[in-house]
C-alpha cells in the first residue's frame, strides 16, 4: 500500500511534532549577532507532495533567515546558466570533511576540491551569475527563489545589516577563492549579495514549496512552473546528498537516506525524489550548526512515511 495517504502523512508530522517539542538541545546561532534575538520557540513542520498537497503542524506562519539552504537554489540557478560541468570544474562536488566556514579546507586543494554548499563553494557559485550590475545578479536570485516558493520573499533587513557588519571571515574566504582563481569578479560584491541571499525570509511552508520543487523535478508543485531545468536536479540532490548537512552530511544520509539542505537561521529541508519535499524550522543549532528538532522531526517523518530512496523493502 502507499504509505503517502493523508492519514498517514497527517500523523506523521503529528507524532514528530508531539515527540520533539520538549526537545530543548542545541542554541540559536549568536555568530551573527540578529540570530541570537530570533524566538528560539518557533517549530513548524511542513510537507508537500509532488501532486501539490501541503500538510503542516506548528507555526508556519514565523520566517526565519534562509541562510544556508539559500545555496542549494542559487546552485540550481548557475546549473540552468553554464550547465552542471562549470561547478565541477570550478570548486568541485566533494564534502570538505571541514566546518562550513572552514579556511582549512580552502588552503588544502587552493579552493579546488570545495562544494557550492559550504561558504568558499557558495560564494563563487553566486559570484557566477550572470549580470552587469548588482542589482541586475541580485533581480535574478529574487525571481529565483520567488519561483521556488511560489510567492514573493523579502529580504530580513535586521538579519542582513547584522550579517553584513560582522561577516568578515567569509570576506577574507571570498578573497581566498579569489586569490586561487575561483571568483572571477569582484569577492566583496559576491560576497555581499550571498549575504543578502541568506538574509531572505521564508517560513516552514515556503521551504518545503522550495524542497517540494526539487522533489518535482523542478517543477513547482503547486503552481505549475518549471523554476529550473529537470535535467540539472540529480546533481542539486547529489551535493545535497555529499554536503548538505556539512560535516555531519554523512550521519544524516545514513539516518534518512535523504538530500537536505540545512541554515543557521533554524530551517532545513529534505527531498525525498518524486515524493514529496519536507521542511522543518526551530532555531535551536547542534554544534555542526544543524537543527536539533528539525533533524530528528524530519527522520522520523521521513522513515514513516516510506521516504528513504535507498529503501525498497
Ligand atoms: N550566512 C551564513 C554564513 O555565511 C550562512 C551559514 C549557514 O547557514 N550555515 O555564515
Amino acid at each position: 500500500a502507499d504509505p503517502l495517504t493523508k492519514d498517514n502523512i497527517n500523523k506523521a508530522l503529528k507524532t514528530a511534532f508531539d515527540k520533539y517539542k520538549g526537545l530543548q538541545e542545541g542554541k540559536n546561532a549568536d555568530y551573527i549577532p540578529a540570530l541570537a534575538k530570533v524566538d528560539s520557540s518557533i517549530y513548524g513542520i511542513a510537507l508537500i507532495t509532488t501532486d501539490g498537497k501541503v500538510y503542516t503542524v506548528g507555526d508556519i506562519k514565523s520566517e526565519v533567515s534562509i541562510q544556508s539552504i539559500s545555496k542549494v537554489f542559487t546552485l540550481a540557478m548557475v546549473m540552468d546558466q553554464s550547465g552542471t560541468r562549470a561547478i565541477f570544474d570550478n570548486m568541485g562536488v566533494d564534502a570538505t570533511g571541514q566546518v562550513f566556514n572552514s579556511i582549512v579546507a580552502i588552503e588544502q586543494y587552493q579552493g579546488a576540491e570545495m562544494n557550492p554548499l559550504v561558504n568558499a563553494g557558495a560564494i563563487t557559485t553566486t559570484s557566477l551569475v550572470d549580470g552587469k550590475t548588482y542589482d541586475e545578479i541580485w533581480g535574478k536570485i529574487e525571481k529565483k527563489y520567488n519561483e521556488f516558493a511560489g510567492r514573493d520573499l523579502k529580504v530580513l533587513d535586521d538579519v542582513y545589516q547584522s550579517e553584513a557588519e560582522t561577516n568578515q571571515r567569509n570576506r577574507a574566504i571570498a578573497w581566498l577563492m579569489s586569490a586561487y582563481g575561483h571568483i572571477k569578479t569582484d569577492p566583496l560584491r559576491a560576497t555581499d549579495i550571498y549575504t543578502r541571499q541568506c538574509s531572505v525570509g521564508v517560513n516552514a511552508k515556503d521551504l518545503a514549496m522550495m524542497a517540494a520543487t526539487l522533489a518535482n523535478a523542478g517543477k513547482n508543485p503547486v503552481t505549475g512552473k518549471q523554476v529550473t531545468k529537470a535535467e540539472n536536479v540529480p546533481e542539486v540532490l547529489a551535493v545535497m546528498a555529499t554536503a548538505g548537512l556539512y560535516d555531519d552530511a554523512g550521519k544524516w544520509l545514513y539516518k534518512t537516506g535523504l538530500p537536505a539542505k540545512s541554515g543557521v537561521g533554524g530551517g532545513l529541508i529534505a527531498v525525498s525524489p518524486g515524493k514529496f519535499g519536507i521542511a522543518v524550522i526551530s532555531p535551536p543549532l547542534d554544534v555542526a550548526g544543524n537543527s536539533v528538532r528539525a533533524q530528528n522531526a524530519i527522520a522520523d517523518i521521513s522513515n514513516a512515511l516510506g521516504g528513504n530512496p535507498y529503501d525498497v523493502s
